[in-house]
């Protein structure tokens, strides 16, 4: 029979990759706590209405990314490609807003696009991110921007560019869309087949395109097109991050994928993320989704950052840690009738907190203390048929190659000596 292989676009963590996992998801969630935010877990799917109508039906997530399936009673259901509809949709539905305002939460968890897998583009990835929902305020955008850069600092990954722009409200939305058709209109013929879709459907979307990229560079600016309120919020926006000490290049080409941003969008760049997977992650206003979804009112701003891409530019810093030592320490019986003295002493010295591992196999001493070796271990514990009639033990220093005779009642003094050596 044929091998059973993981998904396509889809990936193990193994043991060895843990440690910059937590890393990375550790930082994320005390930066968002030292604000105020906690933690939110929602769903890994929902109704796929709640996508098509938060996300948006015509966006390229909506049509062509998701993972959608009935269930039993014939319900449409899809895995999540994103996570601040089902944060909007369980805070207000929660009523939480009622409780205080602005609700701050922050998140972590597998999310499902069915893109072509390419490096930096999977099928199953994992997003961090905060959502701030309940008021409307420049400031409030600084801040889940300022979260986000601290969580780079953090992670000390260098590099990270950060880009804003505005899509101003709904009527200077509307304004705009209507430049760019004129704009775009001409060119009809020669568009490709997504931006002639886009063009009727979707104008905004036009400027995402890396075919098109000519025509993208002459389209109108939406900055120009924008009242003076909605500039008025974004110029309280920059200012804000400035405060902060938080860089941001203006740059209006970013519009984002997602149908429900409004004001304020951002991008985290890394260069050494090439092409068009060089984001980190970015995220920004969105005042009318709720409404979208048929729930109260309520503004709300947020990012989602993508944990793969984070750590593969962690790797090329060479500043993600490398994998962590299986244990602490081994406990080893030299022969069969020492085994239960042994487990004995792995699990006293388990409940002071020593990572313990319990090898009582047949093998002889020599192999067991190269496994322990390659275990990582610092510290082996010897229990060997003297040791069990005089009441002792041998803790070996498996890095500094020495070794000490102790009484049993000193083991855990003895193991947490050796231990604290290798800080
Ligand atoms: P988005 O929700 O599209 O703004 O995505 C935010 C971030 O999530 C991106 O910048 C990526 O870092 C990450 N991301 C999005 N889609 C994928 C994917 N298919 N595979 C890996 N990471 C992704």
């Amino acid at each position: 029979m044929a091998e059973i292989a993981a998904p396509r676009g889809t990936h193990d963590i193994l043991p060895a990759e843990s440690a910059s996992w937590r890393w990375l998801l550790q930082a994320h969630d005390r930066i968002a706590e030292s604000f105020g935010y906690r933690p939110i877990e929602t769903p890994i799917f929902e109704s796929t209405e709640l996508f098509a109508r938060g996300v948006g039906a015509e966006t390229d997530i909506v049509e062509k990314q998701m993972f959608t399936f009935t269930d039993r009673g014939g319900r449409a259901l899809s895995l999540r490609p994103e996570s601040t509809a089902g944060v909007v949709r369980a805070v207000l539905g929660a009523h939480l807003d009622q409780e205080r305002r602005p609700v701050r939460v922050h998140y972590r968890g597998p999310m499902f696009r069915a893109e072509r897998p390419q490096a930096g583009r999977q099928h199953q990835f994992t997003q961090v991110g905060v959502e701030c929902i309940g008021e409307r305020s420049p400031d409030l955008d600084a801040e889940v921007i300022e979260i986000a850069w601290r969580f780079f600092d953090a992670l000390q990954l260098t590099g990270v560019r950060l880009q804003v722009n505005t899509l101003g409200d709904a009527e200077d939305r509307r304004r705009y869309r209507d430049a760019l058709v004129a704009y775009y209109s001409p060119f009809r013929a020669r568009l490709c087949d997504d931006c002639k879709r886009r063009l009727d459907i979707n104008p905004l979307r036009l400027l995402d395109c890396k075919k098109d990229s000519d025509l993208v560079a002459g389209a109108p600016v939406m900055w120009d097109l924008l009242d003076a309120g909605s500039k008025a919020f974004f110029n309280d926006v920059l200012s804000s991050l400035e405060k902060a000490g938080v860089p941001a290049t203006v740059n209006h080409r970013i519009v984002r994928g997602l149908d429900y941003y409004a004001d304020t969008v951002f991008e985290f760049w890394h260069d050494s993320l090439h092409g068009a997977q060089n984001s980190l992650g970015g995220g920004g206003r969105y005042d009318g989704l709720a409404e979208l979804l048929d729930l109260p009112p309520a503004p709300g701003t947020g990012y989602a950052l993508g944990a793969e891409r984070i750590l593969m530019v962690a790797q090329r810093l060479g500043i993600a840690p490398g994998p962590d030592p299986d244990c602490d320490a081994v406990v080893c019986s030299v022969e069969t009738p020492q085994a239960q003295v042994a487990a004995t002493f792995a699990r006293e010295l388990r409940t002071a907190g020593v990572r313990v591992v319990l090898d009582v196999s047949e093998r002889r001493l020599d192999r067991k203390l190269r496994a322990a070796d390659r275990l990582g271990a610092r510290a082996a514990v010897i229990v060997g048929e003297e040791e069990v009639r005089d009441g002792t033990v041998v803790v070996r220093d498996l890095f500094e190659h020495a070794q000490q005779r102790v009484g049993s009642p000193e083991l855990t003094d003895a193991v947490s000596r050796v231990i604290r050596m290798r800080a």
